[in-house]
């Protein structure tokens, strides 16, 4: 987990209008078998300054987005169909202090800044709605299908 107050921006919640507003995120790619939209968009963070990231939204109706995630990880422990995973980590495995830890000012920080969880059991959600109410940066959207 990565303490919200050694992060140098402050997340948004992620806008809950995202698929009504194809213009601001087009589907910009694919990625684990999910749609990825406005990667590539600067966007900006809740005091209106440029975050340091540019990756979008992954997922469409569980949709993450990755300049608000900073790598909590109880999204992960709630969900009862193991939905995510870690991106870095990269093995399929999700959860609160799974995910891999970036160090100030390495490359690593300067790219992604933490680990992001990753949608890519989409398919699986049963849209019970816990992750969406755990996130502290209210970074997920749940849209039923
Ligand atoms: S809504 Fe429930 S089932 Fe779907 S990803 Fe979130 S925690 Fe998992």
């Amino acid at each position: 987990m990565v303490e919200l107050s050694a992060m140098d921006y402050k997340p948004r919640p992620i806008d809950g209008d995202f698929l009504s507003r194809p213009n601001d995120y087009p589907v910009t790619g694919t990625h684990e078998g999910h749609e990825v939209r406005a990667e590539g968009t600067q966007r900006n963070d809740s005091e209106g300054k440029p975050y340091p990231t540019k990756f979008g939204i992954h997922g469409t109706y569980v949709a993450v987005d990755w300049e608000s995630c900073i790598a909590d990880g109880q999204c992960s422990d709630v969900c009862p169909v193991n939905v995510f995973g870690w991106f870095l980590r990269g093995d399929g495995q999700g959860g609160s202090g799974n995910d891999v830890k970036i160090e100030q000012g390495s490359e690593q920080w300067n790219t992604y800044r933490t680990d992001k969880i990753d949608p890519i059991r989409e398919a699986d959600c049963i849209f019970c709605m816990a992750c969406e109410t755990v996130c502290p940066t209210v970074a997920i959207k749940i849209t039923p299908k």
